[in-house]
């Protein structure tokens, strides 16, 4: 179907590079309005109390949408920003501009599905065309071995009948002009960061990781991780660090708004394996794109359950739900050095390590036994690399009503301190109050000197019996 003029309304696609909902609509159009709407909702307050984008995240948010309108520009087109709800607002320039359709990538979060299912009401009632497709996931959804109603419940099946029955797609051909729609012209405004739930750009302190959102430098970051610092042949002994850039990818934050495709990560380290080196290393890096892939389909089968106290195993609900317990977990401020260092962390920079990740929610569900909902709300405020699925489908897993096999998965907190910080050198990057105390000592609580115990980190300690006796087990 060829079309005079179409909308492509971007999502969690912002980029140009591999992005099939772009390409379509520039080669079924004659000419395209492409389009952002900023979702006022995803700014709100949530009832926890804090803000459902954070301003780490709002603001790598706001960098992607402005880097995007600069790669349009490349191209020749501009970039329409919105403000309101998509669903009103998208058909709404479609009629103003002429557009006969709307182009854009399908979701699977369920307030996503809502606003795409209205979107397309009340575009049909205006006798505007729709066309949707699926992205982000590295294999196809029409590729996989199985309808996604019978996707097996366990990874591990999932991942060897994809390995041995699917295929990756090739990458979209590059697009080179990209025929903007004159008529769209004085819609083009430059961006606002307080559109993005904003009061001003939060700044970063000058020791810690920085990202920038956008595609130029999601592609930098894919060069420099694999050909100029050649740091993917070794990235199966690494990838559980702790401190710094470089222990992993660090692609988490460009794939979740689609500023990196995962298709153009395979096909580099296809490109890597040829020219490099190909060893477990690189097969792991693929490996883990295929549990974000995972986490992608079992939302779209399980729909809305993913977000709820029981999970896709219908568990029943005896979570404590203490404000000022999970208060002092969000801001670091539990007495467990371990546990506030990575939380520390993940409010300075908006992001954390998947072993943090892993050892603080495991702290937050199976020590404070505190609803797991609450964990995976506060996650996705703050993190930059928030992306729904991963995110309720880790914290479901972690919280032992999702897709793990074992009803449990309690992480030792010193014996994973010992695992990952033997000499406490993350600890002490993070909590510099602690710094004097040397080795392996900075992570036992109660060995403290006697004017921290008096700090009101240790005080805060005390709040928490149970995971104090818990840590005296361990020791
Ligand atoms: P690398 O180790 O370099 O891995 C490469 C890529 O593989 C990642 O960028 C990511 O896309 C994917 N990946 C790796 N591990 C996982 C995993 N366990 N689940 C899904 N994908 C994975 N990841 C997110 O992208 N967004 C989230 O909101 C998110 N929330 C999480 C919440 C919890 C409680 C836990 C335990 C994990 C969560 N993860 C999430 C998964 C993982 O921690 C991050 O993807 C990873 O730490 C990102 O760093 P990286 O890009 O350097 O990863």
């Amino acid at each position: 179907m060829k079309y005079k003029r179409s909308i492509v309304w971007f999502r969690n696609d912002l980029r140009i590079r591999d992005n099939e909902t772009l390409s379509r609509a520039v080669s079924q159009s004659e000419d395209v309005i492409p389009v952002y709407c900023i979702d006022p909702r995803h700014f709100e307050q949530t009832d926890l109390g804090f803000k459902k984008t954070g301003d780490l995240r709002g603001k790598f948010l706001f960098e992607s949408v402005q880097i995007l309108g600069s790669q349009l520009q490349k191209k020749k087109a501009g970039l329409v920003v919105l403000k309101g709800f998509p669903e009103e607002e998208v058909p709404k320039l479609a009629k103003t501009c002429g557009a006969e359709a709307i182009f854009f990538s399908e979701e699977v979060g369920s307030e996503e599905r809502n606003v795409e299912t209205k979107l397309e009401k009340n575009a049909w009632a205006q006798s505007i065309a729709t066309e949707s497709f699926w992205q982000s996931t590295l294999y196809h959804i029409d590729d996989l071995p199985f309808p996604v109603s019978q996707l097996p419940e366990v990874f591990t099946q999932f991942r060897k009948a994809v390995e041995k029955m699917s295929e990756v797609r090739a990458e979209q051909e590059e697009i080179t002009v990209i025929p903007f729609a004159e008529q769209a012209k004085p819609y083009v405004r430059p961006l606002d960061y307080k559109d993005f739930g904003l009061e001003k750009l939060p700044s970063l302190p000058s020791k810690v990781m920085r990202f920038d959102g956008g595609e130029c430098s999601g592609g930098e970051r894919l060069k420099s991780y694999f050909w100029d610092k050649n740091l993917l042949k070794t990235y199966k002994e690494t990838r559980n660090g702790l401190l710094g850039m470089d222990y992993s990818s660090k692609f988490s934050p460009w794939l979740a708004l689609g500023c990196l495709s995962p298709r153009t990560i395979f096909w580099e380290v296809k490109r890597y394996e040829k020219e490099r080196k190909k060893n477990q290393s690189t097969y792991w890096l693929i490996f883990e794109l295929i549990w974000r892939d995972y986490f992608r389909f079992i939302a779209k089968k399980h729909g809305n359950k993913i977000f709820q106290v029981e999970g896709i195993k219908n568990n029943g609900d005896s979570w404590r739900r203490d404000s000022a317990d999970f208060q002092r977990w969000c801001e670091g401020k539990t007495g467990v050095p371990f546990v506030d260092a990575n939380m520390r962390e993940l409010n300075t920079t908006g992001f954390m390590s998947n072993r943090g990740r892993q050892n603080v929610a495991s702290f937050l569900v199976n020590d404070l036994n505190i609803d797991w909902t609450w964990g995976a709300s506060y996650f996705e405020s703050q993190l930059i690399d928030y992306d729904v699925c991963s995110n309720w489908g880790n914290w479901m897993y972690v919280g032992g009503v999702g897709n793990d096999p074992r009803d449990n998965r309690y992480f030792n907190i010193l014996r994973q301190a010992k695992n990952y910080d033997k000499n406490g050198d993350f600890v002490r990057f993070w909590i510099p109050e602690l710094a004097s105390i040397e080795g392996f000592d900075i992570h036992q609580p109660q060995e403290l000197p006697a004017n921290i115990l008096k700090s009101k980190r240790i005080e805060l300690g005390k709040t928490y019996p149970e995971a104090m006796v818990e840590m005296e087990k361990w020791m």
